[in-house]
């Protein structure tokens, strides 16, 4: 299910919820990170995208977290820092941009916003 691809280097289930496999995502967060995959020349890995409420709550994620919405996505990326990610996401116009130990959280929400968990 979802083994589809949405975009030259993104398939549909890399977005999808770990627990139940549904799956949302704005069209403007996929292009996006098209655009960002592209400027980087090297593998994106979505290590989260949409979440369903069970697995938002499960995870303990924000009540009102993006991901529920289909309009974030978590990244890794090799070999480059997630603070220089942040700044050539914040470029490319992702506008809420959250920097994990581990992880780049990235949204389209309307108003800019930044954190450092
Ligand atoms: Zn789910
Ligand atoms: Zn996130």
């Amino acid at each position: 299910m979802n083994n589809i691809r949405i975009a030259k280097n993104f398939k549909l289930k890399e977005f999808q919820c770990p627990c139940c496999k549904r799956v949302m995502l704005d069209s403007k967060l996929l292009k996006l990170l098209v655009l960002l995959r592209i400027m980087l020349n090297r593998p994106v890995y979505i290590t989260s995208g949409y979440r369903c409420n069970k697995e938002n709550e499960r995870i303990k994620g924000y009540k009102t977290s993006y991901h529920m919405l289909g309009m974030a996505a978590d990244i890794k990326v090799k070999d480059i820092s997630l603070i220089e990610l942040a700044d050539i996401a914040e470029s490319f116009g992702f506008k809420g941009i959250g920097i994990y130990k581990k992880h780049l959280h990235l949204d389209i929400r309307p108003v800019p916003y930044r954190w450092v968990n």
